[in-house]
């Protein structure tokens, strides 16, 4: 079921638990901004998701509400997780989905990093 991605956060998400440690998850990096797992139904043969360490609901939330540290620490780790993953040579794809348009069922941000093999289109 989609999110409402205008809703306040809530505390009780898989991605919250995830990263208080309630559920586990196959962490592939961390650090103070971020922490990247591997997605649980990975749609391509690198399916990693990264989210921030904030609690912030969306990509929306997240670049309207974040510090500017924040944003930048985020970003360096998603680039870093497809980079460690050796998928810059043969490309990958990096998304984030925001509300109900795009489906996002998890209400804290993640960005998906696709790779490992050709990815298609867009929006296929
Ligand atoms: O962008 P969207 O919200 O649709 O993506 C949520 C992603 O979180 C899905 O790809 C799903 O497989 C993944 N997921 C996960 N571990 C969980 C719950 C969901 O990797 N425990």
């Amino acid at each position: 079921m989609p999110i409402d991605p205008t809703q306040p956060y809530d505390e009780s998400n898989i991605f919250a638990r995830i990263l208080r440690g309630e559920i586990p998850s196959q962490r592939v990096y961390e650090d103070e901004h971020a922490l990247a797992f591997h997605d649980i139904s990975p749609l391509s043969p690198t399916h990693i998701l990264v989210i921030p360490k904030g609690p912030y609901v969306s990509w929306d939330d997240f670049s309207a509400n974040a510090s500017d540290r924040e944003i930048a620490g985020f970003i360096r780790a998603v680039g870093k997780v497809a980079r460690d993953q050796g998928l810059v040579e043969q490309g990958y794809r990096a998304l984030a989905n925001v509300g109900l348009n795009s489906g996002q069922e998890v209400p804290h941000l993640h960005v998906h990093i696709f790779g490992g093999r050709p990815l298609g289109p867009m929006l296929a």
